[in-house]
């Protein structure tokens, strides 16, 4: 089965900012939050589920946008759990957990944007239980027409913005939002070239380090977090390691649930090289730059690129385009020799999607395996054992193998829906 180890035992010059990143993204007391709020007494700290959240939208009002993504394994789930059914994700109820448990008192508000019904749910249940706590639901529109789609997208960001300010937010000024988009453009740029350098040297930039480089921006401002990405770039490009006999793979299903660490790193120690993946899905949402122009209000900008510049994925509607096209494009992008589909248990938007993008990977022979997760999994063995027989078997067979490798496994049958 195949094995694989990073095999350097010189100093890490990216250890530290490594180090930086992990504290950051897993730290679930929101340190680094309390520490924005007193060092900018009076601005507002807004939570936001994973994705298609309007950071640059919540900077410009003044307050730092943060990132919740659950408890992960990090939290026993003692309340959460009674307020949801028991066949939906992990998620929402870690969330509750976080939430009731006084993890998340230094948020100001919270905004639950309409990825899918549970986070719907979640919205409704966050009311209930902090009445005198703001929070908003934000409808993202079906439509993408700019007329139609795009003015309903931007009135609900107009809606958000004076609810934002009310609360002792900043006035929605065009020119603020200008220099926060161009923040998150330069962010933007600065994951993308991470991203770029993953594919093309993964052996140096490791899918489990991006994912902690990547996500500790969800409790950073944009030019911040800029910086942070630019510096893990710059060193670990200076690292000496060798490339390693692994497959390459990109990764599919894991944009909003997050995997526990452990459970990436196993999928590289079973010989498999993530080139690509949507674990940070939110800080990808959007392709390229936003741009912007002279004559047209910045926030009209900010909707308009939600319809006209969004990734493809299993939570957005993608109106006549073919359902796996983006991802088969990606795979070829990246030189990617497969797919894994890790999808969070009972995550409708994933496992409704994922057949058809099976679909277009055996069209084209491209081999795939799937198995499901939650934030909590602690076992990973059976993962392992899947994902190392996929690679070797990747590069035994190359792209004949996805037949018999897409049997449920022993994982999956544990969990089946
Ligand atoms: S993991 Fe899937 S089902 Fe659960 S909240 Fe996220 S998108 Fe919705």
């Amino acid at each position: 089965m195949g094995e694989a180890m990073a095999v350097d035992t010189k100093p890490d010059p990216a250890a530290e900012v490594l180090e930086r990143a992990r504290t950051l993204a897993l730290d679930l007391n929101l340190t680094e939050v309390k520490r924005w709020k007193a060092e900018n007494p009076g601005c507002l700290a807004i939570g936001h589920m994973p994705i298609y959240s309007p950071r640059p939208l919540l900077e410009a009002l003044g307050c730092l946008p943060v990132g919740v993504f659950g408890g992960g394994d990090e939290i026993d789930i003692i309340r959460g759990d009674s307020y949801f059914q028991s066949y939906i994700c992990h998620i929402p109820r870690s969330t509750v957990e976080l939430g009731i448990a006084g993890h998340l008192d230094c948020l100001d508000g919270m905004v639950f944007p309409s990825i899918c019904d549970v986070i719907r749910n979640l919205g409704g249940m966050w009311k209930l239980l902090f009445p005198d706590r703001y929070s908003a639901y934000l409808d993202l529109p079906q439509n993408f027409d700019r007329d139609i789609g795009g003015r309903f997208y931007a009135h609900e960001l107009r809606r958000i913005a004076s609810e934002i300010t009310a609360l002792g937010g900043l006035a929605l000024d065009p020119e603020r939002l200008r220099v926060a988009i161009e923040d998150d453009n330069r962010r933007r740029r600065a994951i993308a070239q991470l991203d770029a350098a993953r594919f093309a040297t993964p052996w140096l930039y490791p899918a489990s380090e991006a994912y902690l480089v990547v996500r500790a921006g969800s409790v950073l401002m944009a030019a911040e977090h800029a910086d942070l990405v630019d510096s893990y770039v710059a060193l670990a490009g200076q690292r000496s390691n060798r490339p390693l006999d692994n497959v390459r793979v990109v990764l599919v299903g894991a944009f909003c649930e997050q995997p526990p660490m452990g459970l990436i790193i196993s999928l590289e120690r079973a010989g498999c090289d993530i080139v690509a993946d949507d674990f940070q899905h939110g800080a990808r949402t959007i392709v390229g730059d936003v741009v912007l122009h002279d004559d047209e209000d910045p926030l009209d900008t900010l909707a308009f690129c939600f319809l006209d510049q969004g990734i493809a994925t299993a939570s957005r509607y993608i109106a006549d385009d073919e359902k796996g096209g983006a991802l088969i494009a990606q795979v070829r992008e990246t030189g990617a020799d497969g797919v894994i589909f890790a999808a969070a248990s009972f995550c409708d938007p994933a496992l409704l999607d994922q057949p058809m993008l099976e679909a277009a990977c055996a069209a084209v022979g491209i081999p795939f395996t799937a198995f499901k997760y939650s934030e909590n999994t602690g076992q990973f063995q059976v993962i392992r054992e899947q994902a190392g027989a996929f690679s070797d078997s990747v590069k035994l067979w190359g792209d004949t193998s996805h037949a018999s490798l897409t049997q449920p496994s022993p994982t999956e049958q544990g969990v089946a829906r």
